[in-house]
């Protein structure tokens, strides 16, 4: 770039698909920003850029000024309406030399939105319990004729009691409600066995956005951040073989993974 662009035009916008300018012009949600001194960026078409320098940009060579443009581009910063939150809590350590540590043992508490179709509660728990005992460990299948009668068997029972229970959520119950509930029974065992160190639980929002609970919390930390010795990121530990432990290597030589899936996972 040269020294002393006030901004960068990008001739692309003709390559990008219909649903890439349209996200890019829709509202997003995310955390606030700070204004950040570098040149401002935009695409345009090759027919503005042929506007700008009276020819193709094919044509063009290295060094070719084109006409003076002005433009101007903003965007406005809204408080969601429903504004989440990280949920924290600190067990104070017992040993009065240690405590002074923290160990950060964290999950994130939201997952993916909802669907734009809804689901039946009872018709989906037919089929998962009959041909998904194990979650998602087992395939998604074609139910054989003997599946398909209990899955049928299943359903008739449920409407016996009960209407159709429609629901668009995506609970998100091995990612991370796992994480989320073994955070929660840590905690109650710390309580009562009252480690030396103390420990900051932290139950991130967020994470499926762009990892902005953690995000936040490191940018406004509640405590030093040199006083965590240590931290212990749960996310979708609810699934997966015994064999499956340990089988992805982590990247990184201070951290340790032990997942319980052969899924990816974001720890950061
Ligand atoms: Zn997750």
């Amino acid at each position: 770039m040269t020294a002393g662009a006030v901004a960068v035009l990008y001739v692309n916008l003709d390559g990008m698909t219909p649903a890439a300018v349209a996200a890019a012009l829709a509202p997003r949600s995310g955390m606030e920003t700070a204004p950040i001194a570098a040149p401002a960026a935009a695409s345009i078409s090759n027919a503005s850029a042929t506007k700008l320098f009276g020819k193709p940009v094919e044509q063009l060579t290295v060094g070719a000024t084109g006409a003076a443009v002005s433009a101007n581009w903003t965007y406005a910063f809204k408080m969601s309406d429903t504004p989440a939150r990280n949920v924290l809590a600190v067990l104070p350590g017992s040993d009065p030399t240690l405590a002074g540590e923290y160990v950060l043992v964290g999950a994130h508490n939201d997952h993916v939105g909802t669907l734009a179709a809804s689901v039946d509660h009872d018709s989906t728990r037919a089929v998962n319990s009959v041909t998904r005992r194990q979650g998602s460990n087992d395939p998604s299948c074609r139910p054989t004729p003997d599946q398909q009668h209990q899955i049928d068997s299943l359903i008739s029972r449920a409407r016996s009691i009960r209407p159709i229970r429609r629901d668009s959520i995506m609970n998100g119950a091995d990612d991370d409600g796992s994480g989320t509930v073994v955070l929660l029974e840590i905690a109650e065992k710390f309580a009562s066995e009252k480690p030396k160190r103390s420990i900051i639980f932290i139950s991130h929002q967020g994470e499926e956005s762009g990892l902005l609970g953690s995000k936040w919390f490191t940018d406004h930390p509640t405590l030093p951040l040199d006083k965590i010795v240590a931290a212990h990121n749960m996310d979708m530990v609810g699934k997966g073989r015994v064999s499956s432990v340990g089988r992805r290597r982590c990247r990184r030589s201070d951290h340790v993974a032990c997942r319980g899936s052969s899924a990816t996972s974001s720890i950061r």
